[in-house]
């Protein structure tokens, strides 16, 4: 057969988030798809009984949905979240909008539920799921794998070209790295989290939201933050991060339930009293830890390939994990449709458009830590925040926010890192040591824009 005519056949590894998108594009455009998913299938296990842990959907992620028809069907399990809730110590909440109107907003789906929506489409699309299936192993020169049943049997399979979306510990990332070294580096954040449920408020007989059910909420304060984000049955998702280890209050200095209430009622007394099951929640509930992941090489010639988490992970302040993996999908897919470039190809060029990518949002996520759980509250920053809004508007051919360039565009993530850093000099420029942005001409700061910056792209 001639170079490009056939199509490889795939082994996916993986069928969390990113395998079972990438598995449905693929198989419509005619691969045949074997992916091994180490859980059990949780279409029978069922993630029912089992906590709901919640992520923001954004534009890049429904872009991709869009591409497998299933954009639709998601935001009907979704809560729209218009903007963050500030909730300070002391003092009245307030809404801090992420957009310009409602056409800007993101969205709150269920992990589990989103999870088994793409498993449904994957195999509707004719890939070949294999649940219970762990890579233990993989030999790329003969092409084979070893996976390991629930049952700890192992099996040998014969492999396709090897795809890697087993999340942040992927264990087709460290048998690559045994037969060529990739240059792994991790970072850890030093902060870790934990979950804690906000149930529905029962009212007039009703289950309804405790808190404002459109934004995602947020509890800043200063070295650490809560957030909430919402669940369509009336409930909140909350997660704690606080530093790992180190003085009060880390997680090592809050062991355990008794301590860490007593600790919430001095830093959250709001919060506290919509969580009745503080103390088992708490105690039940495993601190999870952060970091960040870069790889030198994401792929071993055409024979494998890292895609979403196993490549890139990041931490979460920017929520854009799954939404960078989404349109980590949609591009490798069509790199391997255009006709005429070999496998080998398209993976390396996927590395080379995607990586300066990955690394910018990895970088703003990182940022956004700082904003979200200090600056969020900072009279400079809200003089900075509103000067921004006033621009937006009387140029938005010169100015957009960059959370709005990372979360409402499909513009490259290492522009919107580029573009928001020029745009937040010139912020500063005019902004001076002011906490006030009346004080700033905006005339003045038109002119300074349009003279210091092209205008935006588009995208
Ligand atoms: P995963 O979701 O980790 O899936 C990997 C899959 O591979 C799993 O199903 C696993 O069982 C399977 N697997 C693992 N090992 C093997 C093996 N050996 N063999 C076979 N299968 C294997 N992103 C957002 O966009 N928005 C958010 O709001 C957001 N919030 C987050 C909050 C937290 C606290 C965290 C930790 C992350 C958050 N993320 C968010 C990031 C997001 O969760 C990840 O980017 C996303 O899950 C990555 O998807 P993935 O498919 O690459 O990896």
């Amino acid at each position: 057969t001639e170079r490009g005519m056939t199509k490889p056949s795939i082994t996916l590894i993986g069928g969390g988030l990113v395998g079972a998108l990438l598995g449905t594009l693929l198989a419509r455009r005619g691969y045949r798809v074997d992916l091994f998913e180490k859980r059990t299938d949780p279409r029978r296990a069922g993630f029912a009984g089992g906590r709901s842990i919640n992520l923001a959907l954004a534009e890049r992620g429904l872009h991709a949905l869009r591409q497998a028809d299933l954009a639709d069907e998601v935001l009907e399990h979704a809560v729209m979240m218009r903007g963050r809730m500030v909730h300070p110590r002391e003092g009245a909440s307030g809404l801090q909008r992420y957009g310009v109107d409602d056409s800007e907003v993101i969205w709150s789906v269920a992990r589990g539920g989103l999870n088994v929506l793409l498993l449904d489409a994957a195999e509707a699309a004719g890939v070949q799921l294999h649940f219970g299936q762990s890579l233990a192993s993989a030999d790329f020169d003969a092409r084979r794998i070893r996976v390991i049943d629930d049952h700890g049997i192992h099996r040998e399979v014969e492999a396709g070209v090897l795809i890697g979306a087993d999340g942040a510990g992927s264990a087709l990332r460290a048998a690559m790295d045994a037969h060529t070294p990739l240059g792994l580096r991790v970072e850890a954040l030093g902060h870790g989290y934990k979950e804690l449920e906000i149930p529905p408020a029962q009212g007039d007989g009703r289950a309804r939201f405790a808190l404002e059910p459109n934004a995602l909420h947020i509890w800043p304060r200063g070295g650490y933050m809560c957030i909430a984000l919402p669940n369509t049955e009336g409930s909140f998702t909350v997660t704690l991060f606080l530093p790992a280890k180190g003085a009060h209050p880390s997680f090592a200095s809050l062991p355990d339930a008794a301590h860490a209430a007593a600790f919430f009622r001095e830093d959250f007394p709001d919060l506290l009293p919509l969580i009745p099951n503080f103390a088992e929640d708490y105690d039940s509930h495993p601190v999870g830890t952060l970091s960040t992941l870069y790889l030198d090489r994401w792929h071993l010639d055409g024979r494998a390939l890292l895609i979403g988490d196993a490549a890139h992970a990041i931490v979460p302040f920017h929520g854009q994990g799954m939404n960078c993996g989404f349109e980590d999908t949609v591009a490798l897919a069509d790199l391997l449709a255009e006709s005429g470039r070999d496998t080998a190809d398209a993976f390396a060029e996927f590395q080379r458009i995607r990586q300066p990518d990955a690394d910018a949002i990895a970088q703003m996520a990182l940022e956004n830590y700082v904003e979200m759980r200090d600056s969020v509250a900072d009279p400079h920053y809200l003089a900075k925040r509103e000067l921004g809004a006033a621009l937006a508007e009387r140029i938005p051919s010169h100015y957009m926010a960059r959370y709005r360039l990372v979360t409402f565009t499909h513009l490259p993530y290492a522009y919107a890192l580029e573009r928001g850093r020029a745009q937040d000099a010139l912020l500063r420029r005019l902004l001076g040591e002011s906490c006030d942005a009346k004080t700033v001409d905006l005339a003045a700061a038109e002119a300074l824009f349009k003279s210091a910056l092209p205008p935006l792209a588009h995208g």
